[in-house]
């Protein structure tokens, strides 16, 4: 067992940082604050063999592993968190199911332009009254001649995206659902009044009013919803990593912040309560770091193992937004405000304790990995 990282990967983390220090450091507060993904970002990312990091060469990624794309968030993070976003989508999620499980056709098509940092893709699964129950989702996919009519409604998605990757429902049961491919401008497709979250994002509910989907826009057929959960699983680890990646982010933030500011003719790192915190601050986020690598690095001679990656999330998510959390107090007012990036970080993470798989429905999960078995979360059906 060796926990640290090999030559190879230590000089990619430096030339990550060489880029992002360079090119990203400078209006890092801005992008923050500016609602639309960082198109102009992607594109620098493309050109830098950052976007496709986890897809084959033989589709225009860059052939890495799973772990060179959870570095690269750390490494971009460090000095533009928003930018990020960027590798992430180019990494994980429903660009890895595309590239996983698209035709050649479809990644002509879907998957090119993703690579190339022009056009966003973004899964559109939750819906009104299908959130953490996933498989309750009723948008429904109807044969038409070859191909199929989609109707039905998603909520949360990001409402700027080119391409949709929808989860619909071909039948009933977990058994009938896959997943097609849209663009923005299908017709019968409309986004309605865009929300915001906490993070400042954008988010709005979509709509299929009888969409046709042409057989060579099908992902996956009816019997696809474990390959796309194993898709997620992946996906997990690029939300974890960002959680990560922001909650060092403040720790470091706050920690020059500590070695320069002084009250009561003493810096700030030389008192006790703040010492202490520094030290919780530590200790989760190396034990955070420690579950992802591991997940991360396992993954990569297969796929994410469901528990590692679970696991993983959680402490992730939990140590990112209680790092930040901290980070905040530790700086004060200032923390409080928008001139740093720590508010952000703080919102952002927040949302990752949602968004990807709940911190509760994770629980729920290691549970059945602990007890080795299934426990539903539906009521008991009545005796007759
Ligand atoms: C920042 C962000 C980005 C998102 N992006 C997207 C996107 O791009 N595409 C998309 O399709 N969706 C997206 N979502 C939606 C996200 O997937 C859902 O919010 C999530 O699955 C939870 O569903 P819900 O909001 O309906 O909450 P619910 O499922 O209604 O849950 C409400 C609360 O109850 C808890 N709960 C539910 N069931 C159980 C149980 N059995 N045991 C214990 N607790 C339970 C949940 O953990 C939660 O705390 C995003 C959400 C966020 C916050």
């Amino acid at each position: 067992m060796d926990f640290s990282l090999t030559e190879q990967q230590r000089m990619f983390c430096d030339s990550v940082a060489t880029f992002a220090r360079k090119e990203l450091a400078d209006g890092a507060l801005a992008r923050a604050h500016t609602p639309e993904f960082p198109r102009d970002v992607a594109r620098l990312m493309a050109g830098a063999g950052l976007l496709g990091i986890t897809i084959p060469e033989a589709d225009g990624g860059t052939g890495g592993t799973l772990m060179d794309a959870v570095l690269a968030i750390e490494q971009v993070a460090r000095f533009c968190p928003r930018s990020a976003d960027a590798v992430a989508e180019g990494s994980f999620g429903a660009i890895r199911v595309l590239a996983h499980f698209g035709t050649d056709d479809q990644k002509r098509r879907y998957l090119a332009p993703l690579l190339a940092g022009d056009e966003l893709i973004v899964v559109a699964m939750t819906e009104p009254d299908a959130g953490s129950a996933t498989t309750d989702l009723k948008t429904t996919a109807t044969p038409d001649g070859k191909g199929f009519r989609i109707n039905g409604s998603k909520v949360f998605p990001n409402p700027h995206a080119d391409q949709y990757l929808v989860y619909v429902r071909y039948g009933p049961g977990t058994g009938g659902i896959g997943s097609v491919m849209l663009r923005r401008n299908a017709k019968g497709f409309s986004i309605g009044k865009p929300g915001k979250f906490m993070s400042g994002n954008d988010w709005a509910p979509i709509f299929f009013d009888n969409v046709y989907i042409p057989p060579e826009d099908v992902v996956l057929r009816a019997g696809g919803f474990k390959k796309q959960i194993q898709g997620f699983n992946a996906e997990r680890i690029g939300n974890a990593s960002r959680s990560l990646a922001y909650g060092l982010y403040c720790f470091n933030l706050a920690r020059e912040y500590a070695k320069t500011r002084k009250q009561f003719g003493r810096l700030l790192c030389e008192f006790q309560g703040l010492q202490w915190k520094f030290a919780d601050m530590k200790m989760k986020l190396d034990a955070a770091q420690l579950l992802l690598y591991r997940a991360a690095s396992n993954a990569d001679s297969g796929l994410p193992a469901p528990d590692e990656t679970t696991v993983a999330k959680l402490m992730c998510n939990q140590a990112g937004f209680e790092v930040a959390n901290e980070a905040m107090q530790i700086m004060g007012g200032l923390g409080y405000t928008q001139e740093t990036l720590v508010d952000y970080c703080l919102r952002r993470c927040r949302g990752w304790m949602i968004a990807g798989g709940s911190v509760e429905m994770l629980k729920n999960r290691m549970a059945e990995f602990i007890f080795e078995r299934h426990f539903s979360q539906r009521p008991p059906r009545a005796v007759s």
